[in-house]
This record gives C-alpha cells, structure tokens and sequence, in this order.
C-alpha cells in the first residue's frame, strides 16, 4: 500500500483529517487546491503548522522526472515518478476551441496488445485516484501559465494502462474531476480495450461520461491476435455491452480503429466495422498506428486512411482521424511507455498471416 498522497483526499476524507479544525478551513483547501490550482505552499491563509503537518502527512504523488514540449508548444509531455519507482505520462494537448489532458490510469498495462507500447512493456501497478487527479491538477497548471492563460476543458482516459481494470480508482478519479474540478461528463472520455463488467458498471453510473471502445477489428479472429483480451470477451458480447451503455446514458460510444498496414485497413475491413458502427451509431476514430519496438508492421499509408475513411462515410458513418499530436517526443497514443525508453524489446512479432 502506497502512502495517501494529497489529492487522494475527497471533501469527506478532509473533514476527518481536519476534524481538530475549524470546519471552514476544508473550503479553504478546496478551494485553493482544485479551484485555484494552488500549490500547498500557496495556501498562505493556512496557518504555517498547519501547512507543515499537510506537507509531511499528504505528500504530492508525481515527482517531475521530464517535460517536454512539442508542435510549437501545443503538446506537452510529462513524465512523471511515483512512490516506489514506476513512471507513468501525461499529455497536454492545446487546440484552438479546448485544451485536452490525456491522463493515465496505471503504470503499464496487462493487456498486452501487440501494437501498443505500454502493453509490451507489461503491468507495474495501479494508480491511485489521487494520483489520476494529481496529473490533470499538473497539467491544469502548465495550461493556465500560457500566454493567454488557457483553461483544461477536456480528459480522456488515453494515456498508459486500461482504466477499467483499475475500475473503483478510475470511477472516483472521474467522479472527482466532475465534482471538484468542475469538467463536464461530456468533456471526460474513459477509453477501453473492451472489459465488459468495466462498461456495465460505468452503465449503471449516475455520471453520463463518453465512452470509447478500441477495436481495432471486427472479427475475433483478428481481434484476438490483435487484442488478446477478445478471448475473454468477445465481439458480440462486447457489442451488447456498448448497446446497454448507450441506452443506459443516451451517450454514443465511440470505436477507436489504429490503421495498421494491410492488417485492418482494406475496404472490406471497414465494411465490417460500419455493420458494427450501424446499430449502435457508433463514432470511429482512425488512428494512424504509431510505430513501436516490438510490433514490427507499419502504419497505413495516407491513402489508404483515406479510403477507408470515405468508406465509412459512404456507408453513413461519423467518422474522424485522430491527428498525431506529440509523435516527434513519442506522446502519441501507443508510445507511452514510460521508464523503458532505452530498453529494446526483442519479442517476436505476433501476427500471424492473414488471409486475403
Ligand atoms: N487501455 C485503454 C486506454 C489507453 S490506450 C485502451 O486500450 O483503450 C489509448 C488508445 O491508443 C487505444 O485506442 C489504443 O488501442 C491506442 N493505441 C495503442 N497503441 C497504439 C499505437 N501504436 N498506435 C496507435 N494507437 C495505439
Ligand atoms: Fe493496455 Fe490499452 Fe495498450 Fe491495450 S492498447 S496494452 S489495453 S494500454
């Protein structure tokens, strides 16, 4: 058990810590630490003991160990150290009409998928909520010190590791963006491989965030090789489960599909995920794959992105292509893998062929 960091806290854990208190100073910290973006040292109307005690008993989770910045400052990674040793990654991603943080939710992934970066380099641990919260805090910081200041509108649950399997940190991290951080379940977007006990407790919860599921095929024979957790759920259940979260909060999910070289990118390959988008009017979102060590197939060309995209379009689909903000400092999706820069990964390949 890691040590209780200062955004792991919600309102109620506060009133206990301070019950020795007056009860106003738990607006006053609330105030300052989510409303205000201060830092602890900042809250100068707290008394200073007060303020050394807080600063020993509830360190802050997320030790700098690099930011970066990229397309002219628009993109920013962070990098970051958490108790115990493992890394996880944070990026800002500034756009003329909102400002997007894509946070992580554990350090690696167990998932494994072949493509994906964090996933080949295995699972480290969970995050706790506060350590979910602390990045967008971070990040909220680094927005609003632009010239001009810009506000965090949007958090998509994109960066290192698969939310729904840290389910209960991940549901009170959203909870608490909603209510302390004050993000609008629309502007909050949880993303999964596809665990369905995940998607139906996000169902049943009050809170109506965006959902988007990663596919990245439409049979599970390719599924399976491409996401291996399609063993334990397959297509068609997992299909369901989109349906019952899409009639359980009236939010249209949406399919994320990286484009992969002749793997998933032909014609007849988006003719199967429109007959999967259809019923559900489901939202793709086409990822240009991004290269990683250990998956040694390419990317789909320009054209081919294209094709499939008017494709999906002729077939009425609403679809878009994710541009790729960060690749030149590896901040795209997929490239997160965080404190395993330097190792090389030797793992075999793990396509198989398919047919054509
Ligand atoms: N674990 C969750 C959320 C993190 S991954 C999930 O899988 O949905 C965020 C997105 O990046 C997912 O859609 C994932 O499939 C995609 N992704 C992973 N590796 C990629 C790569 N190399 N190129 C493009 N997208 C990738
Ligand atoms: Fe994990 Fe998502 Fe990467 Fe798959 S794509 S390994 S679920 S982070």
């Amino acid at each position: 058990m890691t040590q209780r960091s200062l955004y792991d806290l919600d309102r109620s854990d506060w009133g206990e810590f301070l019950s020795e208190e007056p009860a106003f100073r738990v607006d006053q910290i609330f105030n300052g630490l989510y409303h205000q973006g201060k830092e602890l040292d900042e809250l100068t109307s707290l008394p200073q003991t007060l303020r050394t005690r807080l600063r020993s008993e509830l360190p802050t989770a997320l030790q700098t160990v690099t930011q970066q910045a990229s397309d002219n400052g628009e993109t920013t990674k962070f990098l970051w150290e958490l108790s115990g040793g493992a890394r996880v990654e944070t990026v800002l991603m500034l756009y003329p009409d909102r400002a997007t943080v894509c946070i992580s939710s554990q350090a690696g992934c167990a998932m494994g998928c072949s493509f994906c970066a964090t996933g080949q380099a295995g699972f480290e641990r969970q995050l706790s909520a506060g350590e979910i919260i602390e990045q967008v805090v971070r990040a909220r910081r680094v927005a609003a010190e632009q010239q001009p200041p810009r506000r965090v509108s949007n958090i998509v649950f994109m960066g290192m590791g698969e939310p729904m399997a840290n389910f209960d940190n991940t549901w009170a991290a959203v909870q608490r963006i909603h209510d302390d951080m004050e993000i609008g379940a629309r502007h909050i977007t949880v993303s999964t491989v596809g665990l369905i006990p995940g998607i139906n407790r996000m169902a049943a919860e009050a809170l109506p965030v965006n959902l988007a599921v990663s596919l990245h095929a439409a049979d599970d024979d390719l599924r399976n090789e491409l996401v291996p957790i399609n063993r334990k759920y397959p297509l068609k259940d997992l299909m369901e489960s989109c349906a019952n979260y899409f009639a359980a909060t009236r939010r249209r999910v949406s399919f994320e599909w990286a484009m992969i070289h002749d793997v998933n990118d032909r014609i007849s390959d988006a003719q199967a995920l429109a007959g999967l988008a259809q019923p559900l009017r489901a939202h793709i979102n086409l990822i240009p794959l991004n290269p990683t060590p250990g998956y040694a197939v390419r990317g789909s060309s320009r054209n081919r992105v294209r094709a499939f995209r008017e494709e999906l379009e002729r077939l009425g689909i609403n679809v878009t292509v994710r541009d790729t903000r960060g690749t030149e400092i590896d901040a795209a999706c997929g490239q997160l893998r965080a404190g395993h820069e330097a190792t090389p990964v030797s793992r075999p390949q793990r396509r198989s062929p398919l047919p054509e």
